[in-house]
């Protein structure tokens, strides 16, 4: 099997799960986003994937993914996709970021909204990341605190508000965990109805995710293999 059949066997796989969850939860398929993140793998295999017809693309360092979007925008030239920046990010990044990123997914506090805005030279989608648990060491707004930041994000000329971004935290049942997502997802809602989307769910969770109605799943492992530890 060549790469281009590799990534075609994986992506309908990845699709039947996507379409199978939805079937369970009484949910259409079309309400989820297959987002591939295509970190530590070449700017061919992101060519390959949108040959196949995805759109939506997340890289998790900055200087890797400056590198590889330029690197696709020459061998694609005329493909339309998006790109997410999916991993933490700090406020000196802010600009490089926006260069390449058309969402960033992991907005976690007041002062990177800041950061942000000031380096956005168009308005600039974005998620907010909200911890589960907690744990500040992972990243995120934790919970409680997620209508304040919400709010302050709204404000914000240069940036729309999407929605929500979480990763399951090890200590819990992913289940357990979009469950208390969802919850803060419907109240969130309430005050900010387009910032619809739940970005919750990889390779390994990604049929709990859709049944507590995730509508943006992260695949990175199967659609591309097995990473490497550490990005080259
Ligand atoms: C790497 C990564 C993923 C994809 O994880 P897989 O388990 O390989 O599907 C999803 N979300 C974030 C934030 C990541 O960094």
């Amino acid at each position: 099997m060549n790469r281009r059949e590799e990534l075609a066997a994986n992506l309908a796989e990845v699709r039947l799960r996507i379409e199978r969850a939805c079937a369970a939860a009484g949910r259409d398929p079309a309400e989820v986003t297959l987002l591939a993140v295509t970190k530590t793998f070449p700017a061919q295999d992101v060519a390959l994937l949108s040959d196949l017809g995805l759109t939506e693309f997340a890289e998790n360092r900055d200087q890797e993914a400056g590198a590889k979007t330029a690197e696709f925008a020459r061998l694609r030239p005329d493909a339309a996709v998006r790109w997410h920046m999916v991993g933490s990010l700090q406020r000196n990044k802010a600009k490089s970021v926006v260069g390449w990123a058309d969402q960033v997914d992991t907005v976690d506090s007041e002062r990177l909204a800041d950061a942000l805005a000031k380096a956005a030279t168009r308005p600039l989608d974005v998620l907010l990341q909200v911890s589960i648990d907690g744990d500040p060491k992972r990243g995120g707004c934790p919970l409680p605190e997620l209508p304040r930041l919400a709010e302050y994000v709204a404000r914000k000329g240069e940036l729309v508000l999407r929605g929500v971004m979480t990763v399951a935290p090890l200590g819990m049942s992913p289940a357990q965990a979009f469950d208390a997502l969802q919850g803060a997802v419907t109240r969130l809602r309430d005050d900010h109805p387009a910032a619809n989307v739940t970005s919750a769910g990889m390779s390994g969770d990604l049929e709990d995710a859709i049944s507590y109605g995730s509508t943006c799943v992260r695949v990175g492992t199967a659609l591309l293999g097995s990473r490497r530890l550490a990005s080259p």
